[in-house]
């Protein structure tokens, strides 16, 4: 059986978008606001010549009126499903209280995770993803989803644990 890498993370970060980089072509959706329901979408995806399953979890913009309790539910299944977890956090605005709220429900469930702080469009950026190293899950990788700059040294390092 192939891996399952699933990509979490609070609404709006480029998850989707990432996704699409990876699979290399447009495929998951890209929304400008979150708040759209969706179900966990999976994709077969090779990097390296690895074939491996990539799990987007759009899902979690689904209950607008509940966000936290929806990103809490909706990531644990998904990362109960996954082998391996690239938590995506958005670079230009910062670490925010959800994303610890997902740190600590990737934390209880002993799954590899890989940092991705997006949306570091340029070399100028890569001092923003300094913060999360005290996420305490190891290096954050500064990556653009949208521009595809760090996105092949994230997978390089999520895939090990594949
Ligand atoms: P998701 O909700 O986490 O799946 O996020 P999306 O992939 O739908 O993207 C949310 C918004 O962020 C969209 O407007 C994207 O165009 C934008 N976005 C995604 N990746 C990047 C990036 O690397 N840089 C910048 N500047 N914007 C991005
Ligand atoms: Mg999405």
């Amino acid at each position: 059986a192939v891996g399952v890498l699933a990509v979490v993370g609070r609404p709006n970060v480029g998850k989707s978008t990432l996704v699409n980089r990876i699979l290399g072509r447009r495929a998951a959706v890209v929304e400008d606001t979150p708040g759209v329901t969706r179900d966990r979408v999976s994709y077969d995806a090779e990097w390296a010549g690895t074939d491996f399953k990539l799990v987007d979890t759009g899902g979690w913009e689904a209950d607008v009126e509940g966000i936290e309790s929806a990103i809490a539910s909706q990531a644990q299944v998904a990362v109960s499903l996954a082998d391996a977890v690239i938590l995506v956090v958005d670079g230009q605005v910062g670490l925010t209280a959800s994303d610890e709220r997902i740190v600590s429900m990737l934390r209880a469930s002993g799954k590899p995770v890989t940092v991705a702080v997006n949306k570091a469009d340029d070399h100028a950026s890569e001092y923003l993803s300094a913060e999360f190293w005290k996420l305490g899950l190891g290096e954050p990788h500064g990556v653009s989803a949208m521009h595809g700059r760090g996105v092949g040294d994230l997978l390089d390092v999520a895939m090990e644990s594949l």
